[in-house]
């Protein structure tokens, strides 16, 4: 289910429950097992759509309802409150400080939008006046440092990388010592992502994030993966300290459900969202408005 057709099912569901004359235990456990459906086909965890669905009831108690309390707002506010704590793990993410050297390390599996993210997330503060720099750690994929370079001259943001060194830990401390002498405020460094998950990745990015010590570690997700995205983000989480997640291709088909699973596994907040390919296609990532939209 595309998050349109979400959060379309969503609201659905709250004003059928609305239309009932009465708004009983019955028509509560309906208007509650929509949603859970619409979540579930969104690719959201089994696990925490019934959470969900526990909470809401706990919260909700029918049978407490003094009456005249409005029972049709009281279950929607509670939903609301409920989506917007999904996603939100109840801490900030760390926030670079312009002008202060932060060092951003990204991981995520190949495919997953790494290295344009990257990019979009350089080009984003550089329009406001920060000094970002791009270094290239992933070794391990014929053309990655290709890929990156195209992207930063196009995007004019120094850039970093080898095609000889074969060694990702070497690249990426030479990349942010030489950007730190240069003064940048934002040194971004991209890792390899491989086509699976696989031991010696894991290995890899604990490496690199143990020479570069990074201030944020940024778990890169491709929204399309569906219910393999609580395992994957908790697979990395488990290596390196991931501290915020950005999810890729919500454009086109794109399902929620991916988003609220790497929120839960990493205990991380969303950031910022991938819409596009191109380098623009790129927006900060705010709880309550997304789960306005999806509520309609
Ligand atoms: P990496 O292997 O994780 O570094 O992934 P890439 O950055 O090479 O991206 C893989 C593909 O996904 C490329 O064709 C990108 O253009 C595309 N891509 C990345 N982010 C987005 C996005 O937000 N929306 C869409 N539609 N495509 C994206």
């Amino acid at each position: 289910m595309v998050l349109a057709q979400l959060g379309g099912s969503i609201s659905r569901a709250i004003q059928q429950m609305s239309n009932a004359t009465i708004i009983d235990e019955k028509v509560l456990n309906e208007c509650l097992n929509e949603i859970t459906r619409a979540l579930l086909q969104s690719d959201v965890q089994f696990k925490l759509v019934r959470d969900m669905q526990t909470n809401i009831k706990k919260i909700v108690n029918l049978d407490d309802l003094a009456a005249g309390h409005n029972k049709r707002k009281i279950i929607q506010q509670a939903i609301f409150n409920e989506l917007c704590k999904m996603l939100d793990p109840g801490k900030p993410a760390f926030t670079p400080k312009k002008g202060k050297t932060s060092v951003v390390m990204f991981v995520g599996l190949q495919g997953s939008g790494k290295t344009t993210t990257c990019t979009k997330y350089a080009y984003y503060h550089q329009k406001k006046g920060w000094k970002p720099a791009l270094v290239c750690a992933d070794t391990f994929r014929a053309g990655a440092f290709d890929q990156l370079k195209q992207n930063a001259t196009k995007a004019k943001i120094p850039f970093y990388g080898s095609y000889m060194e074969s060694d990702p830990v070497k690249i990426a401390v030479e990349g942010v010592e030489r950007f730190k002498k240069e003064n940048c405020d934002l040194i971004i460094v991209d890792t390899s992502g491989r086509h699976k998950q696989e031991a010696a990745l894991f290995e890899e990015m604990r490496q690199v994030s143990e020479a570069t010590k990074p201030d944020l570690v940024i778990f890169v997700m491709d929204s399309s993966i569906g219910q393999a995205a609580f395992d994957q983000a908790q697979a990395f989480k488990q290596s390196v300290a991931v501290g915020a997640v950005i999810v890729t291709k919500m454009d086109g088909h794109a399902k929620g459900g991916g988003a609220l699973s790497a929120v839960a596994a990493t205990k991380s907040p969303v950031i910022f969202i991938g819409t596009g390919e191109h380098m623009d296609e790129f927006e900060v990532f705010d709880v309550k408005p997304f789960v306005s939209r999806l509520l309609g």
